[in-house]
């Protein structure tokens, strides 16, 4: 293979695919990757965290800081047969790459590395520190990746400028969408309890679903906040109602719901517990809610990152990109309480998580440029440090 082929994106997309890194397993892409981030003059720091293998790497000694966080973990394939070709097999038909994670998020970390590797020693090199964070736990509890990398940032790199976070943003073209921040998500359980009985006697029992009904009721028809300039409005959703039996002529004894919050930077997590449990009290006063908070919500305002992104996306795609705070959370999560500008930028997510994932070749040398790009940006119109 030419030395041009053996380092084209597509090359390392392959690499990664063919490397079975189901969470938390790794399975070797971080040392592949570390190789060639070593050889384009990053300092390597491997961070292992029980089975987790989190890689950092830092180039660069002074100017502000961009840092890349990626994934090298994928969900598992599900069964193998219900893939037209192997998923850990990186297969090329009608001008697109199919294998698992190669658009969540392989290609993404791959056309990070190769832009790094194009733009180390070229005539904008300089002007900024390059750092990449990498874990092998985004896809699984993500208790011991970008979580726990995040806090050890601050006496490695000093203060974070700007974070570009490669999941798959775009939504039908590559660039079509971008991230500006994430949702809060926030869970509920509801439990009430009753007196079990026979369903033509009730004077005898307690129904705890009558006292349900009208919590749920109200909760479905509630305006929780009005949103801000990059968020929706918080929207919660019924996820089960359940009770303890399941006969047409018992009344059951107890009886639980359980919801969720995706909730805008305009409600905080305390807030909407406290209106809930004042509504569920008034309704069901021995009643009792476990919640579950699984994210805060972040959003960075328009700052130079978006700019260098919004103007180098469309450069390399011909998309000015919606910039939006739509999905599940990620990662940018755990970089955005240290004071940096995050915006998340990736490959069409249409397929991710799906049988025969796949990304269009076309899109993995664009994403690599656009990359690229990006750098040379924020690089070039980097303030000078004496
Ligand atoms: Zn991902």
């Amino acid at each position: 293979m030419p030395a041009d082929a053996m380092h084209s994106t597509r090359a390392l997309t392959e690499a990664l695919v063919s490397r079975a890194s189901v969470t938390p397993d790794d399975a070797g892409c971080q040392a592949l990757l570390a190789e060639r981030l070593a050889q384009a003059g990053f300092d390597i720091d491997w961070l292992p965290r029980g089975d987790v293998s989190n890689l950092l790497a830092i180039r660069g000694e002074q100017g502000p800081v961009l840092l890349f966080v990626g994934h090298t973990d994928v969900v598992p394939s599900g069964p193998a047969e219900a893939w037209q070709s192997p998923p850990f097999e990186p297969t090329i038909r009608d001008e697109r790459l199919f294998g698992r994670g190669c658009a969540d998020m392989k290609a993404s970390v791959a056309a990070f590395v190769t832009a790094c590797e194009r733009f180390a020693g070229g005539p904008d090199d300089g002007g900024l520190r390059l750092a990449i964070a990498l874990t092998s736990d985004e896809e699984g509890p993500a208790q011991d990746g970008i979580r726990a990398v995040a806090p050890l940032l601050p006496a490695r790199l000093g203060p974070v400028d700007w974070c570009l976070v490669g999941e798959p943003s775009s939504s039908r073209d590559l660039g079509d969408t971008i991230r500006v921040g994430r949702r809060g998500s926030l869970s509920g359980e509801i439990i009430i309890d009753g007196r079990q009985g026979h369903v033509a006697y009730p004077d005898q029992a307690d129904n705890p679903l009558h006292r349900l009904a009208p919590i749920l009721a109200e909760l479905v028809n509630s305006e929780w906040d009005p949103g801000t300039a990059d968020f929706p409005p918080t929207r919660l959703q019924l996820t089960a109602v359940d009770t303890d039996t399941d006969a047409v002529n018992i009344i059951p004894g107890h009886a639980t719901a359980r919801f969720n919050l995706r909730y805008s930077p305009a409600s905080s997590a305390d807030g909407l517990r406290r209106r809930i449990e004042a509504t569920v009290t008034t309704h069901a006063p021995d009643s009792r809610v476990r919640w579950s908070h699984s994210a805060e919500p972040f959003g960075s305002p328009p700052g130079r990152l978006r700019e260098a992104v919004m103007d180098a996306v469309h450069e390399k795609t011909g998309h000015w990109p919606i910039a939006n705070t739509a999905g599940g959370t990620s990662d940018g999560r755990f970089i955005a309480p240290l004071g940096a500008e995050v915006v998340e930028f990736g490959p069409v997510n249409e397929s991710i998580h799906q049988v025969d994932e796949h990304i269009d070749l076309a899109a993995i040398d664009a994403l690599s440029d656009a990359y690229e790009a990006i750098i040379r940006r924020l690089a070039r119109n980097a303030p000078s440090v004496d």
